[in-house]
């Protein structure tokens, strides 16, 4: 309301400008000095040229009273303008005492925070705070490619590690994988695709590490919980980058030839998303250690939820560090450190299981008493005591970017190809399910968030591979993805009804679907990350002047941070203003004529994102600038902005990798579907922002800035939907391109390969038996209900021929083979049930077909 008001509060000022200031030359005017700020002059320059300006404006402007007045009021504003640039002035009376107010402020910060917020590296979601992002930085980024080797592995060790996965077996009958599949993952190198060749791993580049656990995923979650792991933040990736040589020549071959098997204990009881406040202790003292006395730590730690820790043979442990007698002449407190812990060292306790929500992956409890190491399993060795919650969080910026969403992503993939297939086959009400309009809704969707979640993961790996360690990109994918997967696996079930609850060896959905609460919680559970991580690391992290003015700030040399301060508050004014003059500009022109590198459809995604980028920027400034450090407690607000952010960024993934598949025409619908989605929803968070915002008089001037026009910007229509949905209810290259990389090989064993065989069949099926029904049971020749009997009497009749009615009957076979679901003997499925304790079928054992 307020919004809307003070937007009318600026038409009349600018229709009285018109006609009582001295008509269009006062818009004029006031058009060139907003043209100013939106192409973000320099102060110096800016007050140049609007001295120029306003000595033509006085000279050839209206003469009125009313004129004079507001004449007057812009040679003042020119005389401040001067005033400030001078610096030393402006220092004296603005930048001491803002910087000292400022000060106060400012939120302490401790070492463990401070070193979250510097860890990894600032890339597009930089460019997405500065409200003018740098296309040219985004589309000069090489497209992802997979070397020849690692193709290879895709298509040999990995294809055939999918056909040996048997899920039901794994998940229900041995709650395990196989023997024979844990040698195959060891001696084929799948633990190792981070180890480096030198080390005997297999070194592989971000993108193609991500493949591959996409591709795995889309077979069993079990395995691809299992393979990610190693690759992911633990022994492998801490060793790498931090390991002494030592360290590293003993146990990175070991670890690449899958001799050891790692795990990484950080989480405890008593702390789990604070993770930095885990009770676990190493105390500094003297023991004994193979024979002979040596200075080492005690360790005492209780810890759950472990990935592998009931095989593992090599623990990274996660502990705070203290030595109370000053045996290393430092500080007592030595904060939190990681080290490697051999699994028959004394004292720990190793080997039970946690049963994480049906799907058996080894996970379990680790508890230490006592355990004596010496202080050379320290990771890094001595001098990196003290550096473990520094070494984690810089190496979770890449982690986080690759194990979870291609696990979600391969599993969105799989469901989305599998989905499409069976919304065609299956049939109701004498149609394919697929194309009744509610139905169409929902595959879209899944078709549109698969695209998006395939486009993050991949351009994100891209830039990984191109240098990058993106920290905040990390926690975005972390959290959007998988909770795009939980919706892309919740639209599965609904499409296939009870073919999708049943669970058996049939089922191929059933496990993709209770997997979804273990992507959501580990690595960052998703309500935290959300509320607290993507926005709270991004402002400090990639706002361009905030982490100066912190620095500048706290600069111990008075002079020097005086100096920094007062040059990043100018810039970070300027800004603000300027942001909020592009925010209104593009709000009025809805972007229109906003410059982006490309032609064609999908120009306009870009320019609404500039819109959106330059609105987001200036709302954040006025968010941090009245909320403060306040602004960390009201997480809806912080989560508000982050998703906007994040949608935003998603957007820009998916045009990015629309131009690097070449920009096929084909898939146009599901871009725009993703753009469309992607930036109305970051239309409605910042509308929620707004309505929640505690100082409503400055929401509705953010308001009017941001939604002068309203908010116009519109979800996915219902057309556009049908068009997303047909590209995976038939065989269309989009479908191959969207669910690139999952295991869909034709053979007995894999519905995935099935539902396409199907799928391709169905077109020519779907003709005949229309000739069924039109030429026979409209007319009265067909007369039996069920298909089989049908194709015999429409044969009998003349209506078909005997190839048609065999292609019919083959295709019927085929789509009831995946429509079918399983059914047990009571003993088979509980664990205390004897077979002749209940040998007489119950009802729900009864074959209904
Ligand atoms: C299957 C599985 C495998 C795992 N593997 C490992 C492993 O290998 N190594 C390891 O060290 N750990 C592992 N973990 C632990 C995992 O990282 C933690 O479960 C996770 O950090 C969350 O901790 P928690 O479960 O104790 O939830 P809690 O910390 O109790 O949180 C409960 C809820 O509160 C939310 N919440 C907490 N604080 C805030 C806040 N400030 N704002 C908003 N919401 C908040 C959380 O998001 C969560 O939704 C694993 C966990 C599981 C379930």
């Amino acid at each position: 309301m307020l919004g809307a008001i003070i937007t009318v509060l600026l038409v009349a000022a600018a229709v009285y400008a018109v006609t009582q200031v001295g008509g269009i030359l006062t818009l004029i005017f006031i058009a060139a000095v907003l043209f100013l700020a939106y192409k973000r002059l320099p102060l110096l320059a800016f007050t140049l040229t609007f001295t120029v300006l306003l000595a033509a404006y006085t000279l050839w402007g209206g003469q009125s009273a009313p004129a004079g007045v507001w004449k007057g009021f812009l040679w003042l504003l020119l005389i401040s303008l001067w005033l400030l640039n001078v610096r030393p002035l402006r220092k004296a009376i603005i930048t001491r005492p803002f910087m000292r107010a400022y000060l106060k402020l400012l939120p302490p910060m401790s070492q463990t925070e401070r070193e979250a917020l510097e860890a990894g590296t600032v890339w597009w979601d930089g460019e997405l705070f500065t409200g003018a992002p740098r296309w040219s930085k985004l589309l000069a980024a090489k497209p992802p490619r997979l070397s020849a080797e690692e193709q290879q592995f895709l298509d040999g060790p990995c294809e055939e590690l999918c056909r040996m996965l048997d899920d039901w077996h794994i998940t229900h009958e041995r709650g395990d994988m196989p023997p024979h599949v844990w040698d195959y993952l060891k001696s084929k190198g799948f633990f190792a695709m981070i180890i480096p060749k030198r080390y005997g791993g297999l070194e592989f580049s971000a993108y193609a590490h991500s493949c591959v656990l996409a591709k795995i995923a889309s077979r069993s979650a079990t395995a691809s919980s299992t393979v990610a792991v190693p690759n992911s933040l633990g022994p492998a990736e801490l060793l790498n980058h931090y390991g002494t040589q030592e360290q590293k020549d003993y146990y990175l071959p070991r670890l690449a030839r899958g001799e050891e098997i790692p795990c990484f204990a950080l989480t405890s009881p008593r702390a789990g998303s604070d993770a930095a406040s885990i009770p676990d202790t190493g105390i500094v003292c003297r023991g004994m250690w193979q024979g002979r006395e040596i200075l080492g730590l005690r360790l005492n730690f209780n810890k759950r939820y472990i990935t592998l820790a009931p095989i593992a043979t090599v623990v990274g442990l996660a502990f705070r560090m203290f030595d109370p007698d000053r045996l290393l002449g430092g500080n007592t407190d030595i904060g939190i450190t990681c080290a490697l812990i051999p699994r028959n060292t004394p004292g720990l306790t190793i080997g039970r299981r946690h049963f994480p929500i049906n799907i058996p992956f080894q996970n379990g409890p680790i508890q230490g008493k006592d355990v004596f190491v010496p202080l050379d399993f320290i990771i890094g060795g001595a001098k990196m005591a003290g550096c473990g919650w520094r070494m984690l969080v810089e190496q979770l910026s890449v982690g986080r970017c690759i194990s979870l969403p291609s696990n979600a992503t391969g599993g969105a993939k799989a469901a989305s190809w599998s989905t499409g297939a069976y919304a065609r086959i299956r049939r109701q009400f004498n149609m394919p399910v697929g194309r009744f309009e509610g139905v169409e809704a929902v595959l879209a969707r899944m078709v549109g968030l698969t695209y998006t979640m395939d486009a993050a993961r991949s351009v994100t790996a891209g830039a990984i591979d191109g240098g990058e360690k993106p920290s905040v990109p990390s926690a975005m994918l972390k959290y959007h993805v998988t909770e795009m997967g939980r919706q892309v696996a919740n639209d599965a079930m609904d499409v296939h009804g009870g073919k999708g609850i049943c669970l058996g060896p049939r089922n191929y959905l059933g496990r993709g679907y209770e997997v979804v609460p273990v992507a959501i919680t580990v690595e960052g559970a998703n309500l935290l990350t959300r509320s607290l991580i993507i926005f709270g690391q991004g402002a400090v992290r990639c706002h361009p002047f905030v982490l100066k003015e912190m620095a500048a700030a706290r600069n111990p040399d008075r002079a020097r941070g005086v100096d920094d301060f007062d040059r990043a508050l100018f810039g970070h004014i300027g800004f603000t203003i300027s942001n909020a003059v592009r925010s209104l500009i593009m709000a009025l022109t809805h972007a229109r004529f906003t410059a982006v590198p490309v032609e064609g459809p999908t120009a306009r995604y870009f320019q609404h994102i500039v819109r959106f980028s330059s609105s987001f920027a200036f709302a954040v400034d006025v968010a941090m600038l009245t909320l403060g450090g306040y602004l960390k407690k009201k997480e809806n607000l912080s989560a508000r902005l982050g998703d906007v952010l994040s949608c935003m960024y998603l957007a820009s993934m998916v045009l990015k990798h629309h131009e690097n598949q070449g920009r096929p025409e084909e898939d146009l619908p599901i871009v725009e579907w993703a753009c469309r989605n992607l930036l109305y929803r970051a239309q409605e968070q910042m509308h929620g922002f707004l309505r929640n915002f505690p100082n409503r008089f400055l929401a509705g001037v953010v308001r009017a800035f941001v939604f002068t026009r309203g908010r116009a910007y519109s979800a996915p229509g219902d057309r556009l939907g049908r068009a997303v949905a047909q590209l995976v209810t038939t065989p269309t290259d989009s479908r191959e391109r969207l669910c690139q990389y999952i295991y869909w090989t034709l053979e007995p064993t894999n519905p995935l390969g099935l539902l396409q065989e199907a799928l391709l069949l169905a077109e020519g099926a779907e003709v005949i038996e229309k000739r069924i029904r039109v030429d026979g049971v409209k007319t009265g020749k067909v007369t039996a209900l069920d298909l089989p009997a049908q194709i015999q009497q429409a044969l009998a009749a003349g209506i078909l021929s005997e190839t048609e009615a065999a292609a019919l009957r083959d295709y019927d076979r085929k789509c009831m083979n995946l429509i079918h679901v399983d059914d047990f003997a009571p003993h088979e499925l509980g664990t205390l049930a004897q077979p002749d304790e209940q040998a007489a079928p119950s009802r729900s054992s009864v074959h209904v077909a």
